[in-house]
């Protein structure tokens, strides 16, 4: 079975990208298999490298969403993009809003190394 901090890698990372065009979340939400069953209304990707969203989890500690207290806000902003599920979109062509943002993002942070387990969200 797959790490949580596996499954933050493959939902929200994506270093690589060098041009986002309009279609990067169609591409990325499809590619990425979310779309089996209900899709994923909102999803974030973060256009950094990995150590910088890793050393996060050292950074300003801040209440999460959900109440618990392991969430960490990004000191500097990040190249995030917000995809966004089209209205009316429907099962099999699921259409997705590409929106690219400079943002202090927001994780949550588990485990011994203390990884990204969860993106909860940007400011
Ligand atoms: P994401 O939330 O990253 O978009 P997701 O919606 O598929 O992905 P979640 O269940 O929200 O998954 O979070 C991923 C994992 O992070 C879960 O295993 C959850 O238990 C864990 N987690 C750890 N700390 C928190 C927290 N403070 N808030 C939310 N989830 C957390």
């Amino acid at each position: 079975k797959e790490s949580r901090d596996e499954k933050f890698l493959w939902q929200h990372m994506d270093p690589a990208t060098s041009t986002v065009t309009a279609s990067y979340c169609n591409q990325m939400m499809n590619h990425q298999n979310m779309m089996v069953g209900p899709c994923k209304p909102v999803n974030m990707f973060i256009h950094e490298l990995l150590p910088d969203v890793q050393a996060v989890c050292f950074q300003g500690n801040v209440p999460c969403k959900n109440r618990q207290p392991n969430c960490y806000q990004s000191s500097s902003k990040m190249h995030i993009i917000d995809c966004h599920l089209k209205k009316g979109s429907k099962y099999p062509k699921y259409n997705y809003q590409t929106q690219q943002l400079q943002k202090p993002i927001i994780v949550a942070c588990e485990c011994v190394q203390y990884e990204t387990v969860h993106f909860d969200g940007s400011v």
